[in-house]
């Protein structure tokens, strides 16, 4: 058997188990719940998956794919669709729901621009989603290193829609618009869930800033895209007051998805919403002027995000148009 099967497994199993011994934590914390058969997820395998996963470690990147535990990896990766995340493997921050480890990153590298470049350049990619780390202890919150990163990107791969999708940078609209200023095809901030557990999912971040960010974006001229996860413990009325929000706002795109526990230790699914709600609300969020709604139980927002390119690229002619 293959030594990264094996791997897999191991991991699964250790999960499995340590899901087990989650069914004696307090009463007050939910149970291990069996998922729903509509939450399918695609062992890892086949050539292409272990050929891409060989040059990420050459070229010693990191993906939000892995390092989040995306149940959606051997589909993706087997579309050769991955997701790249910059500035290191390490996050500032502690967010509930996020299986990305936590702790003190080092430097950023400053030949990662150059490798992203050429990841991306290999696989010919018509359109792709880099996201990042946070980077609290930076300055700048590694807004500089984006933009280099994006610079390299579109010099190797001009025909490629690059979507880019950042933290917060702790509210700061300057660093947003160093980003911005790179040119990337769409910015995407994600608001993760309502207002209401902003501070319980997303520990170091807030709602408000969230929103100041993509309002920024929006107001620049940003195409914009923004997500949350669902069956944290909102009620649907409170999603369906967020979308109205983005919607007034100007944001394009939006991603609804389930939240599924990376491990015990991640906040406990508080539910899982249904296929039918979800198309439910991307009728609705349809129905509220969004041009491209993801909504699903295993979307995430790097998810057939290549099915988003028609639509920027025709928002993108729009305005080339109206500018004349
Ligand atoms: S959904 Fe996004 S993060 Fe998950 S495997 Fe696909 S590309 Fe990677």
């Amino acid at each position: 058997m293959p030594e990264r099967i094996v791997e897999t497994r191991s991991r699964k199993l250790r999960v499995l188990q340590a899901e087990r011994e989650a069914t004696g934590e307090p009463a007050a914390r939910p149970q291990f719940q069996p998922k729903p058969d509509w939450i399918r997820m695609k062992m890892p395998r086949g050539e292409v998956f272990f050929d891409l996963k060989q040059r990420v470690a050459e070229l010693g990147l990191h993906t939000v794919c892995e390092s989040a535990s995306c149940p959606n990896i051997g589909e993706c990766w087997n579309r050769r669709s991955l997701t790249i995340m910059i500035l290191g493997g390490i996050c500032t921050r502690s967010c509930q729901f996020c299986d990305v480890p936590t702790g003190r990153p080092l430097p950023p590298d400053p030949n990662e621009p150059e490798h992203v470049a050429t990841m991306l350049a290999e696989l010919g990619l018509r359109h792709t989603v880099i996201t990042c780390v946070d980077r609290d202890d930076l300055a700048d919150g590694g807004a500089a290193h984006w933009a280099e990163t994006i610079r390299a990107v579109k010099r190797r791969s001009p025909e490629l829609v690059l979507e880019v999708l950042t933290g917060d940078f702790k509210g700061d609209t300057a660093a947003v618009d160093t980003v911005l200023a790179a040119g990337p095809d769409v910015f995407a901030h994600n608001l993760e869930t309502v207002p209401r557990l902003s501070r319980q999912v997303r520990v170091q971040a807030s709602y408000a800033r969230s929103y100041t960010i993509l309002r920024h974006a929006t107001e620049r001229g940003a195409i914009t895209k923004t997500g949350l996860m669902l069956g944290l413990g909102e009620e649907l009325d409170e999603v369906r007051a967020v979308l109205r929000e983005l919607r007034e706002l100007g944001v394009h795109i939006l991603t609804l998805g389930q939240y599924l526990r990376p491990s015990p230790k991640h906040l406990p699914v508080a539910r899982f919403v249904t296929p039918a709600e979800f198309d439910a609300l991307k009728a609705e969020a349809l129905a509220l002027g969004f041009p491209h709604v993801e909504s699903g139980p295993m979307v995430r927002s790097s998810y057939h995000a290549d099915g988003q390119r028609d639509i920027v690229r025709a928002i993108q002619g729009q305005r080339q148009a109206a500018r004349g």
